[in-house]
């Protein structure tokens, strides 16, 4: 397992929809372990393919209702199919460091997908669990959590990065 360099805001490949996810074989396999070395090693609870260069419908996640990672989660082709509530509450995300902002998330969802053998799942998820997919699967639509909160504190988000990535990436 590796840990994979990981893309930023600004960088393309967060902004293309990610494609479905065909055969789940070795070379998946591969990624997923890479992926969930990442996400670990940067101290996070999610991470989605194109986050690390993969415009390809997969995501990880930290199973949050245990002990920070005790269960990495994985799910291929993720779809909600579906949801319930609206709840508020702060986010940040790998590709956006050291900014957070509140933004609302169903609070209640189900989702269904492939489990790491190619297997279909479903899975209910509520609160901080239900906010991750969420924000996981927005990533394989091109859509980023600065996107869902009001155009003022887009822009004051917008500018504040500007600042960090010039700081990070050059
Ligand atoms: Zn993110």
């Amino acid at each position: 397992m590796a840990v994979l360099p990981l893309n930023y805001m600004g960088d393309k490949v967060l902004r293309k929809k990610a494609k479905e996810v065909k055969e789940v074989d070795k070379e998946l396999e591969t990624l997923i372990g890479d992926m969930i070395e990442t996400m670990y090693d940067k101290q996070g609870v999610g991470l989605a393919a194109n986050q690390v260069g993969v415009a390809r419908r997969l995501i990880v996640f930290d199973n949050v209702g245990l002990p920070y990672g005790t269960e990495p989660m994985v799910l291929v082709n993720p779809s909600i199919i579906e949801a319930e509530g609206k709840c508020q509450g702060e986010e940040g995300c790998l590709s956006i460091p050291e900014l957070v902002e509140v933004v609302e998330r169903a609070e209640r969802i189900k989702v269904a997908g492939l489990d790491r053998q190619g297997q279909p799942v479903e899975l209910e998820a509520e609160g901080l669990a239900a906010r991750i997919i969420q924000h996981e699967i927005d990533h394989l639509d091109g859509v980023l959590f600065v996107d869902r909160v009001s155009p003022l504190k887009r822009n004051i988000l917008v500018s504040k990065w500007n600042k960090i990535r010039k700081e990070l990436v050059g």
